[in-house]
């Protein structure tokens, strides 16, 4: 039988209800008493590592998981980390570029509803995601819930109370669930036993600045003096609109050589980035080689850039590196 861990660290899969409303309580240990079918699906050992709202992840609490994965790698055939679903796509994009090529499957699951209560979905998000792990075909990091599979770098919470919480985006299900029954649409990558890779730095000096029409330019200097690199979420396919522009220009050639680099995103959730349709983009990514998300998700551009950031690479190594595809993540680059 397989050997898997359950890593607890919180969400509302381990809430109890307090005065002050939902709070993680739960062990890892107890959760897994409320699945009684795990018996049958692998063998599993369990270790608490916090407890926590996810809400209050940070990249420290990444670097714990991944660490922990890193001690317990050897020792076990696949990973369920339990986790709270407000930030559990962060954590699944920053877990693809910490724990890379791993043949071993590391699963991220969690519940829109306490895992004590009669109408909730964290005992089959459980045993789904045990299933999973302990599959000889599984690998990598994905989110398991509501019975998909989403790659860790595609995933997006789209639904703040429903069960269908996750979207994949720009990228199918790799599989389904279905009464315990796993439908692969994804071949599995053909890696050996030693080719893991495990990363543990990362820069957090990462800023996200999300467009509004009438955006105003003071916000650039500001960002560009206390972030390393800065991410900003523009309108459509992408472009810097003409009121930013000068400011844009100004900022650019203060710190060109100085290592900062500037992502162009899109609001819009699907299909992704081309900054060089429209004049408002081309121009402005031509002058200053910015980096541009394409199809890859908010969450999976900011933490891919903490991890580039961390490494000190040359300017050119970081781009290359950056539209190097990991775990999915991006799929074109034109
Ligand atoms: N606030 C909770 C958390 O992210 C929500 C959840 O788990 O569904 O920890």
């Amino acid at each position: 039988m397989r050997r898997i861990l359950l890593i607890g660290t919180g969400g509302t899969i381990a809430c109890r209800q307090t005065a002050d409303g939902l709070a993680p309580a739960l062990s890892a240990a107890e959760l897994l008493a409320w699945v009684p079918g795990a018996g049958q699906v692998c063998h599993t050992d369990f270790l608490q590592l916090m407890n926590l709202d996810s809400t209050n992840m940070a990249p420290a609490h990444w670097q714990a998981i991944s660490r922990c994965i890193r001690q317990h790698y050897d020792a076990y055939d696949g990973f369920v980390v339990a986790h709270g679903t407000d930030t559990l796509a962060y954590t699944a994009a920053a877990l693809s570029y910490m724990v890379q090529r791993s043949r071993k499957p590391i699963v991220l699951t969690g519940a829109q509803r306490p895992i004590d209560v009669d109408s909730t979905d964290a005992r089959q998000n459980l045993l789904d995601s045990l299933l999973y792990a302990a599959d000889p075909a599984s690998q990598d990091v994905n989110i398991v819930f509501d019975g998909k599979v989403i790659a860790g770098t595609r995933a997006k919470k789209e639904r703040a109370k429903s069960y269908n919480a996750f979207s994949s985006i720009n990228f199918p299900c790799p599989a389904l669930i279905q009464d315990g029954r796993i439908i692969r649409y994804v071949p599995s990558r053909p890696y050996g036993p030693d080719e893991v890779r495990f990363y543990h730095a990362l820069n957090d000096a990462v800023a996200l600045w999300k467009l509004v029409p009438g955006a105003r330019p003071e916000m650039l200097a500001y960002l560009l003096a206390h972030y390393d690199c800065l991410v900003i979420e523009s309108f459509g396919v992408g472009g810097i609109p003409e009121g930013l522009t000068g400011e844009f220009y100004a900022q650019m050639a203060r710190w060109r050589g100085c290592g900062k680099q500037v992502v162009m995103a899109t609001q819009v959730v699907s299909e992704g980035s081309n900054m060089a349709v429209y004049e408002v983009g081309k121009r402005v990514k031509q002058d200053f080689g910015l980096l541009e998300a394409y199809d890859m998700t908010l969450e999976a551009v900011i933490t891919k850039m903490m991890w580039l950031m961390a490494r000190g690479l040359p300017d050119e190594e970081l781009k290359r590196e950056f539209y190097r595809e990991i775990n999915h993540d991006i799929l074109f680059t034109r």
